[in-house]
């Protein structure tokens, strides 16, 4: 059957992310006690302010499709959201509403990558960048770090990885697996190589910026000289726990946003409107109403940190945002564990799903072919439990 299919899906690696969620509810299915930490997502409940606008929204009759790029409003709460959180400003003809930040990076990949067209990103990268990049044609090239340097990518090394090719530069802070976060000085760092480059735009994911442990998140489009050649994503999936309802947004140079409207409006017609009036809410509280969710990750941060001490042969860096730990896991390699020898990652992932029932995500789908990603985004007794377990089979 599959030679019906493109060349485009067919050369698509599935996302691991969302495969492992899948294999792990499979086998919760199929009887067995599986602890997921595979997959980003709080588990947290929505707030009830948000769910309430939710339901007044339904009541108030929004059914009709919204203006392809959101309602004007929902955009209005978006700009108030960058002064007040990140102090850009940008116009509602620079702001795009979509279906979850995931839409927001693939509309960015269609309408500014050309066949061949060369995308930076520094690795361990967020599993979908790359998929997004080629599907739009693209070429990614990924700028290896390790956990000796906090998984961040230096100014030296970004230059070296620019070619006349190079059209963008992707990149999360809070980073999506490492939980890395990069500082002022570090963005100043790549921007400064980054003036020498004018045509190079840059996608800064920000999905994670408040779950932030150090605090002070710092936006790449705030640096001198940014903010006309970046492209600020983010959204209310990890922030609000409102992952199921689809919200993403960016802010960026106008033509840009003109572009993924006009490419959306062939796609979507835009988003979910009962999530996008939601949205207003959400974007309209102050942080304070989700501190709570954030001292909860920071508390487990900590835990998890301290049980994986405890197991040899983990080597860990301290995630200073998001809800991830990606520890280098490379010293089991060539090991044989009561049967089962481990040569890379994903061997080691399927071994403590296999053997602890433990659901965890292998780095080569991160482009770190040396790390597991483990989300801590669940309760403190699953995370106690998880830890005991994988330290108790290997
Ligand atoms: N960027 C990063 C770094 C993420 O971890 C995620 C996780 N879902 C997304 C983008 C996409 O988020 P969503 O589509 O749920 O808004
Ligand atoms: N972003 C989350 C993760 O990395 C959710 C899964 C996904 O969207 O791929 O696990």
């Amino acid at each position: 059957m599959n030679n019906h299919l493109s060349d485009r899906i067919t050369n698509m690696s599935t996302s691991a992310t969302l495969a492992m969620a899948a294999k792990a509810r499979e086998l919760r299915n199929s009887g067995k006690d599986i602890i997921g930490l595979s997959l980003g997502e709080p588990d947290f409940n929505i707030p009830d302010f948000i769910k309430e606008a939710a339901k007044q929204a339904i009541d108030d009759n929004y059914s009709s499709y919204s203006p392809v790029d959101g309602y004007a409003d929902l955009k209005q709460a978006v700009a108030n959201k960058f002064k007040r959180d990140n102090n850009l400003t940008y116009g509602l003809n620079q702001i795009v509403v979509s279906t979850g930040a995931k839409q927001s990076l693939a509309n960015i990949a269609m309408c500014m990558i050309n066949k061949g067209d060369e995308v930076i990103l520094p690795a361990p990268y967020w599993v979908s960048y790359s998929d997004i990049v080629k599907l739009a044609e693209g070429t990614p090239v990924e700028v290896p770090t390790s956990i000796d340097t906090d998984f961040k990518m230096t100014p030296q090394q970004l230059e070296a990885a620019i070619t006349p090719k190079t059209k963008m530069m992707w990149f999360s802070s809070p980073c999506n697996p490492s939980g890395s976060v990069y500082n002022k000085e570090e963005l100043e760092g790549l921007a400064e190589v980054l003036k020498k480059y004018p045509n190079i735009y840059v996608v800064s994911d920000e999905i994670y910026e408040h779950i932030n442990f150090r605090g002070g998140h710092v936006s790449i489009a705030g640096i001198d000289g940014m903010y006309d050649r970046t492209i600020t994503v983010n959204g209310v999936s990890k922030a609000f726990a409102m992952t199921g309802w689809r919200i993403g947004y960016i802010g960026g140079p106008e033509f840009i946003a003109k572009a993924c409207t006009k490419f959306q409006g062939q796609n979507t017609s835009g988003a979910n409107s009962i999530a996008q009036r939601a949205t207003i809410a959400a974007l309209d509280a102050p942080v304070s109403k989700i501190q709570f969710m954030i001292d909860e990750f920071h508390k487990r941060r900590d835990l998890v940190l301290e049980l994986l001490s405890e197991i040899e042969g983990f080597n860990v860096n301290v995630p200073e945002g998001a809800f991830y730990v990606f520890p280098d896991i490379s010293s089991f390699f060539g090991k044989t564990i009561k049967g089962t020898t481990i040569n890379n990652a994903s061997d080691f992932s399927l071994y403590l799903l296999e053997n602890a029932n433990v659901a965890t995500v292998t780095g080569e789908a991160f482009g770190n072919a040396n790390c597991i990603r483990i989300s801590y985004a669940a309760s403190e007794k699953e995370l106690r439990e998880a830890m005991a377990r994988i330290k108790a089979i290997l």
